[in-house]
């Protein structure tokens, strides 16, 4: 995913990075998939009109630790969200992830990802409270969604990406709550303190929860944050599924039935997310939405390395940014005309690929169990989808797939409402 940074000219840490060499970016050249209006004019009509009428929210956007300063403006920076890009394309509502890679399981290293997560909240709550405080407001409850939105404002979200982030520290997760985080991710691309990650190339070290992980659970029940069942292993996920007394959340992930990642999910975790009356946050992660073959991924890592040398460490923070901007013109022309070649040759995900996920979820675990996510600035985006600006797009294929209104409503943020209220709800009648 390094290498989407290049197209993106994000300066988001990478909260999301595929497993080295299976990134699929998507080619700067290609054209975006502009609503193709040939012959349909009333149906685009009628999704502009949807659109327009639903709260849409994406429950997964990263942030870089420099977020909310002069150098990374949320209004203007050049990333895949920023308020003006949200304004323009009614992306209504983000989840702003306080995201932190998993580093050192020691006291220190806990002391770090605390503080990590500490600057993430401070810069969200200073967009928010102090630099556009006319322009977004942050949602601790349903209620506030609809507030804040009939007001006219745009609408932000927390959400923790890394149950790393409390250490050993169960009386953080009421401190976060306070702070905002509606929902954590349990684990991220490593196992840690509380599970065991899909993706960690060491395998299972809990076969599921850790017997700590289990009162993670049962403490984000009893304060009333969503349990996030994306990222980890299977394992991990059936069990906090089966233990967590309120709904759960997969804020970003998609389906197997259509591509086979371990990011993913398949059909009976999906059977468990509706059992729970949970929701799965159907991801426009590239990667997860459609699976390259190799050669491709190859090709692109070549092909990159030859303009811009070896790709920076993982989770550094879009260290290649600027180095597209810096290329010659011609050699930024040829760059772009081999890319576009790769392109061609193995297209990357669309919107259409992307809704394909949205389906298959909605037959196997039913329309009040699917929702929408994009992890926008931390390697997400497909063609037809790649910035808060083209969200219509996503409204504008789900109207053709014969989504009703309600139906769309439901994906685009009632879902997820209706889970984080549930939570809430369950919370006070406990406490
Ligand atoms: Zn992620």
């Amino acid at each position: 995913m390094r290498h989407r940074m290049l197209f993106v000219f994000a300066a988001a840490a990478a909260a999301c990075s595929h497993p080295a060499g299976t990134a699929s970016p998507v080619s700067p050249a290609s054209p975006s998939a502009a609503p193709s209006t040939g012959g349909d004019a009333d149906l685009v009509a009628r999704a502009r009109a949807i659109h327009s009428r639903v709260i849409t929210i994406d429950t997964h956007k990263d942030i870089p630790d420099n977020f909310a300063t002069a150098a990374a403006d949320p209004k203007t920076m050049p990333s895949q969200v920023n308020l003006d890009k949200m304004k323009a394309g009614g992306y209504d509502m983000a989840f702003f992830a306080v995201y932190v890679g998993q580093g050192a399981r020691t006291d220190s290293g806990d002391a770090v990802a605390k503080q990590r997560a500490m600057t993430k909240f401070t810069a969200i709550h200073r967009m928010a409270e102090q630099m556009y405080p006319n322009l977004i407001e942050i949602a601790y409850t349903p209620e506030d969604v609809i507030r804040i939105h009939n007001s006219g404002k745009l609408i932000a979200g927390i959400g923790i990406e890394n149950g790393w982030v409390i250490g050993h520290d169960l009386s953080l997760i009421k401190t976060y709550y306070d702070l905002g985080a509606r929902y954590m991710t349990l684990a991220h691309t490593s196992n840690n303190n509380i599970c065991d990650s899909s993706t960690d190339p060491k395998g299972p070290e809990w076969h599921g929860l850790s017997p700590f992980g289990k009162q993670v659970v049962a403490e984000m029940n009893r304060v009333g944050m969503m349990v996030d069942v994306s990222h980890v292993s299977k394992e991990c996920m059936m069990q906090a599924t089966a233990l967590s007394t309120s709904p759960v959340i997969g804020s970003h992930s998609s389906t197997t039935a259509i591509a086979n990642v371990p990011r993913n999910m398949d059909d009976e975790m999906l059977a468990a997310i509706k059992r729970n009356n949970g929701v799965m946050q159907t991801v426009a992660f590239t990667g997860y939405v459609k699976v390259q073959p190799a050669v491709r991924d190859t090709a692109v890592r070549k092909l990159n390395e030859e303009f811009f040398g070896p790709a920076p460490a993982r989770g550094g923070g879009g260290g290649r940014g600027n180095q597209r901007a810096s290329l010659a013109p011609e050699k930024l022309a040829e760059y772009d005309r081999r890319m576009a070649e790769i392109e061609t040759r193995w297209p990357s995900a669309n919107v259409q690929d992307f809704v394909n996920h949205i389906d298959h979820a909605v037959k196997v675990a039913g329309i009040d169990h699917v929702g929408i996510s994009s992890d926008f600035d931390g390697g997400g985006g497909v063609k037809g989808w790649n910035g808060a600006d083209e969200t219509f797009n996503v409204t504008l294929e789900l109207v053709r797939r014969g989504y009703s209104e309600d139906d769309i409503r439901k994906l685009w943020g009632g879902n997820v409402l209706r889970v984080m209220g549930e939570n809430q709800k369950r919370a006070k009648t406990r406490a």
